[in-house]
Order: C-alpha cells, then structure tokens, then sequence
C-alpha cells in the first residue's frame, strides 16, 4: 500500500457553492458594462449603443457558443472566450476597435472582482489548514475563477487553470501538470472533486485515489474512489486509507 502525499482538489461545488456567485456574476458584470459605458458616451454627448441586457446578454452568449466551436481549443478558456465574445459585440454595435477592447477588458475586470466573492463551506479553512501540515495541497479547476484572488489561495501553492492550458478536465492534462509540480507519483495522490466526469474518472484512470462528493448513495464505486456527501466527510476517508496500510 502506498502512501498518500498529495491532495488536489476541485474548487467549484467542491469548497463552496457556486451557483449563486456565477449567477450573480454573469448578469452584474453585463449591467455594469452597459452602465459604465452609456455613462461614457453620455459624457461625451454621444448616442448611447442599442444594446439591452437582456438581447445584449443573448447575443454575448451565442458569440461564445460560436467561438467555442470555431475555435475548439479554446473551449474551456472561458475568459478568454468572454473577451472576444464581448469585443466583437461592441465592434460590431459600432464601437472604434481601441474602445472595443479597453471597455471588454473592463468589463472582464469587474468579472473578476465578482466572480472571486465565492464563500467557501465554513469547514474549508479548517480542513485544508489540518491537512497541509500532512499532505501537499493543489488546486485544479475547469472555471476561470481568479487563482491568487480566490479567498482558499493561500492553501494551493499549486494552482491549475485547465481551460487556460487549453485541457480541460477530464483532459488527463491537468491532473499530470499537477503531479508534475507537485513531484508526486499518481498513486500517491488523491483528487477530490464533484463531477463524475470531470473530476472522478480522470482521476481514477491515472491511477490516483479519487474523491466524489455527490449525494448519489446507490452508484457503484471503482477501485480506489469515495463517495462523501460534503466535503467536511474527508477526514473520515483519510481515517480509512491510512486505517488500511
Ligand atoms: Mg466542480
């Protein structure tokens, strides 16, 4: 039996609730753009551009889809699909492309300082604090929250986008770069996180121990995964493994 040296975890639905954040996120930093920049052209005495949130916000969502599948490498590097979506709209409404680009990257900017107030499960800190004096921590996610600004930073020395390495999970990719930082073979390594898919079968198939957290009671397991209904169940998993050696 091997021992155990690292944990990488998901963030999104894994270390907090995201659904609320991203949510919030998508239609604050749109208003805040259309804001901003009708507040622009009022001060420069200027029409202020047709676009409404809500057909505003559609055609910003169908000019990602589209990008996505023109350019499929791409497809997981959301900030940067959100970036051009956003330009082109406002090249496209009329915008002189200088102006295009400075009010998109504006825009991306309040993206960010809304898209990092995530508010982790109260035992997060706590948890990661206890396991860092035993294990080496990682962070590896497929959404592009900001890494160094997210509140749990300071417990991932290593952190992976996947989509800016343009591999998103299940891509084996981040999972390897992961190991690879963190000099740990996969079979001395454990990846909890909430997807199936995403976070349970690439893992697994690598060779690492794989946590999911789901509230599917009945699914059967394979080799070397766990199912934890919340995060704050770890330890109990930890307890086992180290139990069995
Ligand atoms: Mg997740």
């Amino acid at each position: 039996m091997t021992t155990l040296k690292a944990i990488t975890f998901d963030l999104d639905d894994t270390l907090w609730d995201n659904h609320g954040v991203m949510a919030r996120t998508e239609e604050g930093h749109y208003r805040w753009l259309l804001e901003a920049l009708a507040a622009w052209h009022d001060t420069r005495q200027e029409p202020i551009l047709k676009l409404t949130h809500d057909d505003g916000g559609y055609d910003y969502l169908q000019r990602r889809q589209q990008l996505a599948k023109q350019v499929p490498e791409r497809r997981g590097d959301f900030t940067w699909l959100r970036l051009r979506a956003l330009e082109a709209q406002l090249e496209t409404q009329g915008l002189p492309r200088s102006a295009a680009l400075m009010w998109a990257a504006a825009a991306m900017n309040e993206f960010h300082r809304l898209r990092v107030q995530v508010t982790p499960h109260p035992e997060a800190a706590g948890l990661l604090t206890a396991l860092a004096e035993r294990y080496q921590l990682a962070a590896i996610t497929n959404g592009n929250i900001h890494l160094q600004r997210q509140p749990l930073a300071a417990y991932f020395p290593v952190a992976i986008a996947a989509g800016e390495l343009l591999a998103p999970k299940p891509d084996p990719t981040p999972f390897l770069t992961a190991l690879s930082r963190l000099n740990v073979a996969p079979e001395c390594a454990m990846h909890v996180g909430d997807s199936w898919q995403e976070d349970v079968l690439p893992a697994q198939q690598l060779g690492m121990h794989a946590v999911w957290i789901s509230a599917m009671e009945d699914q059967a397991l394979p080799p070397r995964v766990h199912r934890i209904a919340h995060i704050k169940e770890l330890p109990s998993v930890l307890q086992w493994l180290e139990n069995r050696r």
